[in-house]
């Protein structure tokens, strides 16, 4: 969760200067148009001078109010806090009784709009942003009843989640199409991912570079090499060592050796329907790395791509931990929102 370094946003109880621009015709002499003390909802600020002035060129009037304000009741320190209360695991209702002991008199359901309202600005910073590599990951999340499944996009260069869909990480064209659009618009030419085959289709149709998490690989590959030591005959014990030594140093272009090694092994014995023989399953684990070897070593030639998608693994677990305690999203969009800033930087 990223709200280690938060500043909250000033408050001033009035404005010394004048504005430069009126926000209607852009012109720059203005009238003093009388003044009103505006009540404000804050930790500390009661109420705000607030100066009307007049347009001498459109004669439009316009409030100019003080640091920290807007036309809302509530100032701008108070709305980042709120989301702060709220990243931090509290229910909207909690947030207003913590608010109340403050003397700030607000109702559950500003605390909500205030959460709704930065999540739309967060989307919005985010719409056009250029991302060159992103992280892919799927996850269950509850929501309406049951768990929903969500697909999470982050944005590698700056470990920030980028978008939340409500996709299934299983089925490649719901992938597809939910990620198509966002390659074009932000420029995306590489994806991370763990080595789930929908992964390696959409990578394909989108003619995108592909890293595999070598995390996943390491751990599914090291699973599979124990089992078949304790299997095979023994005068084959050396193709395992070369393999987890080939996986340790990850040579970027040794898909041609690990092809090799496919071609000493005797070939397929066992009859279609028949389970295969350990020896066997050493040459299918052979072919399946020599296939998918170069999606291992994509961040060997491309510096900016990172060897495992533990960053996008990090955005899912904070999604996670504030649904904890959110007992399920409503609704797709409010779904959506809270993902969404539940991972992401604030202010
Ligand atoms: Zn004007």
């Amino acid at each position: 969760m990223s709200i280690v370094v938060l500043k909250l946003p000033d408050v001033k109880r009035k404005r010394e200067e004048r504005p430069r621009r009126c926000p209607y015709c852009e012109g720059e002499t203005f009238q003093r148009w009388g003044q009103v003390n505006k009540p404000v909802k804050d930790v500390q600020v009661r109420n705000v001078k607030v100066y009307r002035y007049r347009c001498c060129w459109c004669k439009r009037t316009f409030r100019h109010y003080p640091e920290g304000n807007t036309r809302a009741n509530q100032t701008e320190r108070l709305k980042l806090f709120a989301v702060l209360l709220w990243k931090l695991g509290l229910s909207h209702r909690a947030g207003s009784w913590i608010l109340s002991g403050l003397r700030v008199e607000i109702s559950f359901m500003s605390l909500w709009r205030d959460v709704q309202g930065e999540a739309q600005k967060i989307k919005k910073r985010n719409h056009w942003k250029p991302v060159r590599v992103v992280g892919l990951d799927g996850a269950y999340v509850l929501g309406w009843g049951n768990k929903q499944p969500v697909l999470v996009a982050v944005d590698l260069g700056m470990g920030e989640p980028m978008a939340v869909g409500y996709v299934n990480e299983y089925d490649p064209q719901a992938v597809l199409r939910w990620l198509e659009p966002l390659v074009q618009r932000h420029g995306i030419t590489v994806m991370v991912t763990d080595d789930l085959f929908s992964y390696k289709v959409v990578a394909e149709k989108l003619q995108l570079g592909h890293q595999v998490c070598q995390f996943h690989v390491r751990r599914w590959v090291g699973k599979a090499l124990q089992e078949l030591q304790e299997t095979i005959p023994k005068e084959w014990l050396w193709v395992v060592d070369e393999i987890h030594q080939l996986i340790n140093v990850l040579p970027p272009d040794d898909s041609r050796s690990l092809y090799a090694l496919w071609k000493q092994l005797p070939g397929r014995r066992s009859l279609p329907g028949q389970s295969r023989s350990p020896l066997e399953q050493l040459r299918d684990l052979l072919l399946r790395l020599s296939q998918d070897w170069h999606k291992y070593c994509t961040f060997q030639s491309e510096p900016e791509v990172p060897w495992t998608n533990n960053a996008t693994e990090r955005s899912i677990g904070s999604m996670k931990m504030r649904a904890r305690t959110v007992r399920g999203y409503k609704s797709w969009s409010g779904m959506e929102s809270g993902l969404l800033l539940a991972a992401s930087d604030i202010a």
